[in-house]
């Protein structure tokens, strides 16, 4: 089962990283323009103006908007809302919220997908805990992401930087995805697992690793709009998501503008030897010129 899995597994030329690297650092200042304007008294469809404003300006085209009838942009999830969440003018931010952003842009017909979660004005200690739980197992995942490995180490880095973190739901019917000349692509990248198994993790792969935490359960419900992923206790939710390529140098995360090197340090991951060396910075010259002009699972 799994051979037939790795036979699907997308990958990608150089000159097609390239690419899906101009996409990522599109989403990159996507996300930081939305989370820059979002404060208290903004609506969730402000912010969706400045992220389709910013994606435009740099002649890219958003993944999101039109994807099965998704109407926006960016999904814009708000405290309980876990993904998935539809901007809306009349959803204004409050003091204390926790809001998690997520957006897709394409270059050249490859996506890059990327996510982050922020405190509006001043957040609880304990909701910046499940933050920084969320964004620091995510960094533990990608450093998994490596030439040579399997696919559920970077699940079992996750769950495990999770574990270690606190008591938090770790929501499995979302999950990150292979992702290249689509947004959502073979394989599932879960959250949690044994470690050494699935497919093998080749040169050329790229993955959208996502992890999605909770402060309680992880059971979801789906709100009646048919998009909105909602936490089925109420509880508070956070979502971190970057696109990885597999390069021979080491993980290059393609939505970082710095490729994941100040990331990886700041979060002491257990990141070994090199990151994406020449050919990944001959690649992000290009595309920083280029910018400045299943399972029950379900992708997300
Ligand atoms: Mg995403
Ligand atoms: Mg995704």
């Amino acid at each position: 089962m799994w051979k037939r899995r790795d036979a699907d597994i997308e990958l990608k030329t150089p000159g097609q990283l390239a690419a899906m690297r101009a996409a990522g650092l599109v989403v990159a200042n996507a996300l930081r323009a939305a989370a820059d304007a979002a404060a208290p008294g903004m609506s969730t469809a402000d912010l969706d103006a400045v992220a389709s404003d910013t994606i435009l300006a740099a002649g890219a085209t958003s993944s999101f908007k039109g994807y099965h009838g998704f109407p926006a942009t960016i999904c814009t999830s708000v405290n309980a809302e876990i993904v998935h969440g539809i901007p809306n003018p009349g959803k204004k931010l409050r003091e204390g919220d926790v809001l998690s952003i997520d957006c897709g842009a394409i270059v050249d017909g490859w996506h890059a997908d990327a996510a982050l979660s922020i405190g509006i004005g001043e957040i609880s200690a304990e909701l910046a805990r499940l933050l920084n739980a969320c964004e620091q197992a995510l960094w533990h995942g990608l450093a998994r992401a490596r030439v040579g490995g399997r696919l559920t180490d970077i699940s079992h880095a996750v769950e495990q930087s999770v574990r270690s973190a606190g008591d938090y739901g770790i929501v499995e019917d979302y999950v990150g995805h292979g992702i290249g000349s689509q947004m959502h692509m073979d394989p599932p990248v879960h959250n949690q697992g044994r470690p050494g198994h699935g497919p093998v993790l080749r040169e050329g792969m790229a993955l959208a690793v996502e992890p999605l935490l909770t402060a309680g359960s992880p059971e979801t419900v789906l709100l009646e709009d048919g998009w909105t992923v909602l936490s089925a206790d109420g509880g508070v939710a956070a979502h971190f998501e970057h696109t990885i390529a597999l390069t021979a140098d080491g993980p290059w995360v393609l939505t970082a503008p710095d490729g994941g090197r100040s990331d990886f340090a700041r979060f002491a991951t257990p990141l070994a030897g090199s990151l994406a060396g020449p050919a990944g910075c001959a690649a992000d010259s290009r595309a920083l010129n280029n910018s400045a002009a299943g399972n029950r699972a379900a992708h997300s």
